[in-house]
């Protein structure tokens, strides 16, 4: 599946890797607030069974003669026996990819909000029995802090179950390939792509801020995993290194969404993906987007 959104002069591809679902239970177990929100989570963020749809996806963005890509999923063939979704996946993300009319040796950057194994597996696949670059003349842009978070032969390195081997086969190769540019949180890629601080879910996520010439794109990651995390920025991320820090994070986030009238759009939100931020009610509200 792909699908394509005009913003101004910046054209925007989505390729879709593969849907899940999380329990609610994941994002809240409160239910008064449950059943104040039930009128509009029912069905499309909240299914019969209390099941969220969770989507692994991709986006391209081209504008100004250059093209990103943010968040290259999980890749195929990949070893998480603690994860059973990503396990081993086999699905046609590159033929998805490559019916944008883009080609892979046409980017020109590969960003990763995050170092987790859905938002950078394919920095890389596998070639006669070896990770090579999947994007061969990108610059793979990712933030020092996160970088040194995961990478296994700095002293005192912390790993988790779920992310074995991301950074072995998504990263070092890319890095040995001399395609790595590590760069601070605070980094102006171009006129139109900025690196910002998105600090909580990990300790170095940071977001792609997105300049067009109608209005501004956040490319949030896993800032906010549900719809009810922007209506509710102090639900708990069970998944969060610095909670405490994604709260403000989050914060952060939606007021300058706000403030600049500008479209959110975090990793893993089902259609249409992305939306608007206001406050209604002493409540931040999402709206999603509609073209
Ligand atoms: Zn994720």
């Amino acid at each position: 599946m792909v699908d394509t959104l005009k913003l101004g002069n910046a054209d925007l591809f989505r390729v879709e890797e593969m849907a899940m679902i999380s329990p609610l239970a994941f994002y809240t177990e409160d239910e008064a607030l449950i059943a104040a929100n039930w009128s509009w989570l029912f069905p499309k963020y909240v299914g019969e069974d209390r099941e969220c749809p969770s989507i692994f996806q991709s986006w391209i963005v081209q504008v100004g003669g250059k093209i990103i890509v943010i968040d290259p999923c999980t890749g195929n063939g990949r070893n998480f026996p603690d994860f059973a979704p990503a396990h081993m996946l086999d699905t046609p993300y590159i033929e998805r990819f490559q019916a944008t009319g883009i080609k892979p040796t046409d980017v020109d950057y590969v960003f990763c909000t995050h170092l987790h194994m859905d938002h950078c597996g394919w920095n890389t696949e596998l070639r006669g029995g070896k990770y090579v670059p999947t994007f061969p003349n990108a610059k793979y842009i990712m933030v020092q802090r996160e970088f040194d978070r995961w990478d296994p032969r700095r002293p005192g390195h912390v790993s988790i179950p779920q992310n074995v081997g991301t950074f072995e086969n998504s990263v070092l190769p890319v890095l040995e390939a001399g395609l790595a540019e590590i760069v601070p949180a605070n980094h102006r890629i171009n006129e139109h792509f900025s690196v910002e601080p998105a600090f909580g879910h990990t300790v170095g996520h940071s977001l792609l801020r997105v300049e067009t010439d109608v209005r501004e794109a956040y490319f949030a990651g896993d800032a906010f995993h549900h719809v009810l995390e922007v209506h509710y920025p102090e639900l708990h991320d069970k998944a969060a290194e610095a909670p405490d820090v994604e709260l403000a994070t989050r914060h952060r986030i939606l007021d300058t969404c706000i403030a600049k009238n500008a479209l959110l759009i975090p990793a893993h939100f089902p259609d249409p993906f992305g939306g608007t931020v206001s406050r209604k009610d002493g409540h931040y509200h999402f709206t999603p987007f509609s073209g």
